[in-house]
């Protein structure tokens, strides 16, 4: 049976000299969410996350898609990218590859990341791409006022199903371990220090960690408050039986009903130091691609050949 990971025990990934402060990551700009919108305590969980591990604001990348969330680059004071929808995970591959020492935060929403973007989802996964990607999963498209996005639960009524939804909503923890992801966990956004934790968790894994956070959208699914995930929500970490190593403990708590009872916690995490993809590419083995000497480099001749 696996331990909890700790906070404390936790590296600080960017070294002891690394002094950085929750102020450091403020931006200058206004925040456009709603009043009550999850996606402002999500914002700080992620600062937490990047306080507790004394990462250096320059070694962060913060790549969104399209929809409310996908502002968050916007909101904090590290170096990010507001990409086109669902296409976050492949700008964000990118960069790591070009640059392994960047910690990359991959943010957006239910749609963005399990509609538009889900083969780019299922492909990072199992590639197992060193990055953290955050779902503020608020179970409606709300930045287009209200439509069914894929985890809309079934016979919920939105503005594109008026007689309730006759979709099954995708599961997605049930999804991420089928796919491959080495760091699967749930969190809420009305649980600061949970999100904080669980974040922190995910950035210091070595490997795909994907952190799915039932988030509190007050004007597209106001009957989904912090209320109704209160009397639902109950932490995995707890139970006698926890083990988040084996996958098959991890599938039966997924595969519980959403609607009845939903756990948050660590599902998942492989043990063993699975090979990233980077590893296992020849020429990223010592220095990053950034890093790398190419004034021997001669790119003439690669041109001619294109003449
Ligand atoms: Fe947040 Fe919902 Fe407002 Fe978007 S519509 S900013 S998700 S509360």
């Amino acid at each position: 049976m696996s331990e909890e990971i700790k906070i404390e025990d936790l590296n600080f990934v960017g070294g002891d000299n690394v002094k950085i402060t929750i102020a450091d990551l403020d931006p200058k700009h206004e925040s456009q969410w709603c009043p009550g919108c999850g996606n402002y305590s999500i914002v700080m969980g992620v600062k937490n996350a990047i306080v507790k591990l004394g990462i250096d604001p320059k070694d962060v990348l913060i790549v969104s898609g399209i929809g409310c969330s996908s502002k968050f680059p916007h909101y904090l004071k590290t170096y990010g990218i507001e990409t086109i929808h669902g296409r976050a995970l492949p700008v964000a591959t990118g960069a790591k590859l070009a640059n392994k020492d960047l910690h990359v935060i991959v943010v957006g929403g239910d749609g963005d990341g399990y509609g538009i973007g889900m083969g780019h989802l299922i492909h990072t996964m199992r590639r197992n791409i060193n990055l953290t990607y955050v779902i503020n999963n608020n179970e409606i498209y709300a930045l287009t006022k209200g439509q069914t996005s894929p985890t809309t639960p079934k016979g919920k009524k939105t503005a594109s199903t008026p007689n309730g939804s006759i979709e099954t909503p995708i599961n997605p923890m049930a999804l991420a371990l089928g796919g491959g992801a080495t760091f699967i966990a749930k969190s809420f956004s009305g649980d600061i220090e949970h999100m904080s934790n669980t974040i922190a968790k995910a950035i210091a894994h070595k490997g795909f960690s994907i952190i799915d956070v039932a988030q509190i959208c007050p004007s597209f699914n106001p009957e989904m408050n912090f209320k109704w995930y209160k009397d639902r929500i109950y932490n995995l970490e707890n139970l006698e039986d926890y083990n988040s190593s084996s996958k098959n403990w991890a599938m039966i708590h997924a595969l519980e009903s959403q609607d009845e009872k939903i756990g948050i916690g660590i599902f998942y995490h492989s043990d063993s130091d699975r090979e990233t993809y980077i590893d296992d590419l020849p020429e990223d083995k010592e220095l990053s691609l950034v890093r790398q000497d190419i004034s021997n480099v001669d790119v003439e001749n690669i041109l001619d050949n294109y003449e």
